[in-house]
């Protein structure tokens, strides 16, 4: 591509380190007029965004007061159909767990060009900044991505079908739910040994690594602190945790 058009480009910031941001988020940000972005995206990103462009903080996280969806979507409209290259900078990949798909699919009916820059996610980058591979062979044949955090009457991942498919299971947004998430898949027949890792602020300076197992999971981020944003991996690949925190007993 050699410039870039109107309309929305959907881009992700990738998982904290600046330097895990693409070529293109690079290149696109240099060029926006608008900047919308989440909590989590660094200073030194937003230092790629053209001198003179309009930066806006469209806070999201979980738990906490955040913009409400359907104004920042209101925004992105308006802010396009005045003719400015429209930047949504997403922490990770924009396309998992961010919404992204759902902002496409509005914008589209708004009659909207939307192009996306994929970025690095952090259920990959923070697991392999721990020192974890999510697939490995003889110990994972694949990998699922799943939601620890369901919305008030939606429907949560299937714990039973997962505990019994063999996968690593990467879980982004669990630390709130981590007791409950971790009494299902037991209830599911994964046993209480099964080794688990919870990195925080993964690929970030601040990053913290606590590896445990499924059974002391709960208690391990009780006694840790460990909080947001943080990605939990259970299986055996998580053994591999090149962890400062070891809990592996009761805390
Ligand atoms: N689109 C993002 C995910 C957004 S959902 C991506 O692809 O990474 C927000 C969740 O992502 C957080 O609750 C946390 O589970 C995870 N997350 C984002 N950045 C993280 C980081 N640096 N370290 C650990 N977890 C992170």
């Amino acid at each position: 591509m050699s410039g870039v058009g109107g309309g929305v480009w959907l881009v992700g910031a990738g998982p904290g380190d600046p330097e895990l941001l693409t070529l293109k988020a690079v290149r696109v940000l240099g060029l926006a007029d608008v900047v919308l972005h989440d909590d989590l995206v660094a200073p030194a990103i937003l230092a790629h965004v053209r001198r003179g462009a309009r930066i806006i903080a469209v806070g999201k996280r979980g738990g906490c007061a955040s913009t409400p969806q359907s104004f920042i979507e209101q925004l992105l409209i308006r802010e396009a159909r005045a003719g400015r290259v429209v930047v949504r900078l997403k922490g990770g990949d924009p396309f998992v767990f961010g919404r992204g798909g759902e902002e496409v699919a509005v914008l589209r009916t708004a009659g909207i060009a939307v192009h996306v820059v994929s970025g690095v996610t952090s259920g990959i980058a923070a697991p392999a900044a721990a020192g974890i591979a999510v697939t490995q062979r003889g110990f994972a044949p694949g990998v699922a991505f799943v939601t620890g955090h369901v919305r008030d009457g939606g429907e949560g991942p299937d714990w039973r079908a997962l505990a019994a498919s063999g996968l690593t299971l990467v879980i982004y947004m669990g630390v709130a739910h981590c007791g409950a998430i971790a009494r299902q898949l037991q209830d599911a027949g994964l046993a209480a040994t099964t080794a688990a890792a919870i990195i925080e602020n993964g690929t970030r300076p601040d990053q913290r690594v606590v590896r445990t197992t499924l059974g002391k999971m709960a208690r391990a981020i009780a006694a840790t602190g460990i909080g947001s944003p943080a990605i939990m991996v259970i299986g055996d690949v998580a053994r591999a945790a090149d962890a400062a925190i070891r809990v592996t007993r009761s805390a």
